[in-house]
Order: structure tokens, then C-alpha cells, then sequence
């Protein structure tokens, strides 16, 4: 089973996979933990040159083409070998993401994001979980733990609230495989409500 997890910055996505992994594992599951952009060596690398350093070093099309490169290597190297094993894979964040930000941030290019995905990835988690939230909220909690490679210098309100409505949008684009938390709440009934899915997914 392949689950990934969406939202716009702090929405808690990070906590609640690894909350989840955590009482998958304890109930027996095989499961793998990773996350986007990252998740392989190559792909970590990667990740670096994206989001560290100058935010504009790349143009809107060569990010788009970095990111498709580093989930394919994600892909190849730790993804498709652990679903191979038979293993629950849990990412924090995959193409839905990209579809949103590198697809809506900088002009209109989802459409160039789609093609490269069909081209390259052709592949969609089997469930994601929207982490839906305020996007006031959100972009507090994400600045309380601002590090180095967090790009809050073009994230400000209007855009959290533009990726919230497009998340959204995205959820009701793939209703088969969305679901979609209320995660305005605290940490604990969110991961509540985060288990009861994925285990009524299971059984
Ligand atoms: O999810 P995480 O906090 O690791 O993401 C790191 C940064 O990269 C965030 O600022 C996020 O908004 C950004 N990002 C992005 N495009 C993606 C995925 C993440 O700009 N496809």
C-alpha cells in the first residue's frame, strides 16, 4: 500500500505520518517512512540544490524538471522496491505537491507538471491523506520552526490560502484515493482520525 500525505506548510503532515508509521508498526505492519523532495540518497541531494541557497536559481520549468528527476530516483531507489517487499510505504509528500506548488506558485503549469509525471512517474499513491488547515495557522506553526531550507520568503498568506483552495480542489480532482482530515484540531484527535482511515483502507 502506497499513502501519502498532503497540506500546505504546517499543517502538521510531518508529525502525523510519522505518528501514523508508529502505530502501523506497532499493529505489526511492515512499514517504510519517507518524504518529498528527498527520500534517496540521490533525491536528498537534490532536495538540497532546490531549496537551499538563492530561490531564484532555478526557473520555474528546470525546478519543475528537478523535482520530477528527484521523485523518480525516490521512486526507483526506495519506493518501488518496498512495495515490491510487500510493505506499507508512507510519504510525506509526492506529486500532489508538486501539481501544487511547483504547478501554481510561479504562473500556471500544471499541465507541464502533469505531462512530465505521465512521461516519468506514471505512478499514484493508492491513498492520500489531506491534512486540511487554516492557513493561518499553518503559516504560524510552520515560521515557529523556520530553518535554513524553508522558502517563507515567497510563502506569505495569500499564497497558503491559495494552496489550501487548491489542495482542495486537487482532493475532489482524485476523489478515489483523497481523503481529506480536518486538521484544525489538536495533534492527538487528528491522529485518531488519521489511523481510522488508513486501517478501514486495510481491512
Ligand atoms: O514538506 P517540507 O517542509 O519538507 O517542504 C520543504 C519546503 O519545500 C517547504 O517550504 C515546501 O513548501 C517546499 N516545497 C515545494 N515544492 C514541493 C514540495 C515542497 O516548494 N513540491
Amino acid at each position: 500500500l502506497f499513502l501519502t500525505f498532503e497540506g500546505i506548510d504546517g499543517s502538521g503532515k510531518s508529525t502525523q505520518a510519522r505518528r501514523l508509521a508508529e502505530s502501523l508498526e506497532a499493529a505489526g505492519y511492515d512499514v517504510v517512512l519517507t518524504r518529498e523532495p528527498g527520500g534517496s540518497p540521490g533525491a536528498e541531494e537534490i532536495r538540497r540544490l532546490v531549496l537551499e541557497g538563492d530561490p531564484d536559481r532555478w526557473s520555474a520549468e528546470t525546478e519543475i524538471l528537478l523535482f520530477t528527476a528527484a521523485r523518480r530516483d525516490h521512486l526507483e531507489r526506495t519506493i518501488e522496491p518496498a512495495l515490491n517487499a510487500g510493505k506499507i510505504v508512507i510519504c510525506d509528500r509526492f506529486a500532489d505537491s508538486t501539481r501544487m506548488y511547483q504547478g501554481l506558485s510561479r504562473g500556471d503549469l500544471r499541465a507541464l507538471v502533469d505531462q512530465l509525471h505521465g512521461l516519468m512517474i506514471g505512478r499514484e499513491p493508492d491513498l492520500t491523506l489531506l491534512i486540511d488547515m487554516d492557513p493561518e495557522i499553518g503559516l504560524s506553526r510552520a515560521k515557529g520552526r523556520q530553518g535554513t531550507e524553508e522558502r517563507f520568503e515567497d510563502f506569505g498568506p495569500a499564497l497558503q490560502k491559495r494552496m489550501r483552495s487548491g489542495f482542495l480542489a486537487l482532493a475532489d480532482e482524485f476523489k478515489n484515493r483523497f481523503r481529506v482530515i480536518d486538521g484544525n484540531r489538536d495533534v492527538d484527535s487528528v491522529a485518531v482520525d488519521v489511523r481510522e482511515t488508513v486501517l478501514k483502507v486495510l481491512r
